[in-house]
């Protein structure tokens, strides 16, 4: 079946859902839901996923973009769940999304921040991710060892540093997604071609154990959604469908620098925050050209927002621990955009968690996932984006033994996403990087609509994103499809082509 996604589509397959009864509905097309659109119906269930908003709208697209190997939570002591995160870094760099995700250096530079016996603390905890790497059975081709660099070596990669007290670096590879949100976009178009339903501006109102009550945003209609089992994958929004749930979200904020700021920079940064001997910010380099840079950690209280706002004070805080090894520290100006997600941390408090069925502590929960099973109704919340496969594949199976399905195995870990093909080389790089297999098509359309819209993006991306990916509106073309939106000038100065090309 075809995997692109398009208004047209949407309005033929929101008709024929209205109508039958479906093995499956996934509720929320994050990474989590889009994943599990995809895990079900690539086991031969009929399924339709609905999402309030548009693919990709909620925290799957406010990540740091890391895929990585679980060393934090080895730190912890979290063995098993390390393990899980490395070897699911293993499937997405591997087999399933190697022209998404691809191995990139980090760098934590030895500054006076840094004692020596954090450093070798630091570099001992490298080596046992180093460890998990091989464990999880990724070569080290595709993920290089760590190493120990010269001072001079340190600043060939990041020019901006401070000489000063600067002894060194250490250097670690880890996995990196080009755009948390186009990896959400492929999983969805997969499931479609796997025959999923994938219907964005539709809002679950209600779950029941045989459906879900649904609006279609764009036209205020409501209906019901029959299906055998129901899979709740709201993330953060999770405990409004499911009230077992309750989440103690964190937010997490990014500062976004234009290219330029930090000239040079050819690796990821671990920074050491001030006064914390286990928490590093971390400077990341942009495909685009720009440097993001987190990573705050706040409690946040009320009702969850659609989009988190950022105080200010995330702002200087981020800024402040950035100045602190920069030769020359950069001015408030220099923050050209910032974002924030909302961590979906499962409170660990009582009973809030019900009885997971991954058979997971309570205590351990905000880092593993929990799959919670009320007949067929089914809710899968916390873990992350590294991991979001497997906690797809948790989900439905429980789906599948809750509803009575007649499914096989999961058979997502080896099942290529859409672009993961054999790579072309006579396309420009931009597009071969962004697009993979489909970059020869995408090409095509650049070169019927070759104007730029900001960021390197040209009228053919966009078009693309409108025919094929599901884009509806201006907000999915310049905050979701491509991210020109992280600085609100550049998103003012596209939205008047956006707008022209939806019409
Ligand atoms: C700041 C930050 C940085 C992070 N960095 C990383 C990282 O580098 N690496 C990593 O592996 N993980 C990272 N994570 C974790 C990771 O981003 C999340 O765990 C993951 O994205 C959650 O995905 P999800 O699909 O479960 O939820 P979401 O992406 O939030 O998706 C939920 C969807 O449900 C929809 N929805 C809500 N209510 C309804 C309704 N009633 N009806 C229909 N749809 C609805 C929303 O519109 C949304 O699209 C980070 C998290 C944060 C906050």
């Amino acid at each position: 079946m075809d995997s692109s996604l398009n208004a047209a589509r949407r309005a033929r397959e929101l008709a024929q859902t209205a109508d039958e009864r479906l093995d499956v509905l996934v509720v929320g097309l994050g990474a989590t839901g889009a994943g599990a659109a995809l895990d079900a119906a690539s086991r031969g269930l009929s399924v339709a996923a609905v999402d309030a908003h548009d693919l990709a709208f909620g925290t799957s697209r406010w990540s740091s973009k890391l895929i990585h190997g679980g060393l934090r939570y080895l730190a912890k002591g979290q063995v098993g769940v390390a393990y899980e995160s490395a070897v699911e870094r293993g499937v997405l760099l591997r087999h399933t999304a190697p022209h998404l995700v691809r191995a990139h250096p980090y760098v934590l530079p030895l500054t006076s921040g840094v004692s020596r016996a954090q450093a070798a603390l630091v570099m001992t905890g490298y080596r046992l991710g180093d460890g998990l790497r091989a464990a999880a059975r990724t070569p080290r081709r595709l993920l290089p060892g760590p190493t120990r660099l010269t001072a001079s070596r340190t600043r060939t990669l990041a020019p901006f540093l401070g000489e000063d007290g600067l002894r060194g670096g250490l250097l670690s590879w880890d996995g990196r997604l080009l755009d948390d949100a186009r990896l959400v976009v492929a999983v969805a178009r997969t499931a479609a071609a796997h025959g999923a339903r994938v219907l964005t501006r539709c809002r679950a109102l209600e779950l029941t154990a045989t459906g879900a009550r649904v609006r279609d945003e764009l036209t205020g209609a409501e209906f019901t959604i029959r299906a055998r089992a129901v899979i709740n994958a709201t993330g953060v929004w999770a405990g409004g469908l499911d009230p077992r749930v309750r989440l103690r979200p964190s937010r997490g904020t990014h500062l976004v620098l234009r290219a330029g700021a930090l000239p040079g920079l050819l690796a990821g940064l671990h920074v050491p925050m001030p006064g914390e001997s286990n928490r590093f910010a971390l400077v990341l380099p942009q495909a685009d050209g720009r440097v993001h840079v987190g990573l705050t950690d706040e409690p946040v209280d009320g009702p969850v927002p659609d989009v988190p706002e950022v105080p200010e004070e995330d702002v200087t805080a981020l800024l402040d621990v950035l100045n602190a090894i920069l030769e020359t520290p950069l001015p408030r100006e220099a923050v050209a955009g910032a974002y924030a997600g909302l961590r979906p941390l499962l409170d660990a408090d009582g009973d809030a968690a019900g009885s997971p069925g991954t058979g997971t502590r309570t205590a351990d929960l905000s880092r593993r996932h929990a799959v919670l099973a009320d007949g067929p109704l089914v809710t899968v919340v916390g873990g992350k984006l590294t991991t979001y496969r497997r906690m797809a594949e948790d989900a439905v199976d429980q789906a599948v033994s809750a509803g009575n399905l007649q499914a096989g195995p999961s058979r997502t870990a080896r099942l290529p996403l859409v672009g993961a093909g054999p790579q072309r080389a006579d396309v420009p790089p931009r597009l071969a990087e962004r697009y993979g297999s489909e970059a020869r098509a995408v090409h095509e359309l650049v070169k019927a609509h070759p104007e730029e819209v900001g960021l390197g993006v040209t009228e053919g991306e966009l078009l693309w994103s409108v025919r094929h990916e599901g884009a509806l509106d201006e907000g999915d073309l310049l905050d979701r499809r491509t991210r020109i939106g992280l600085v609100p000038e550049d998103r003012a100065a596209a939205l008047p082509t956006a707008r022209a090309l939806l019409h």
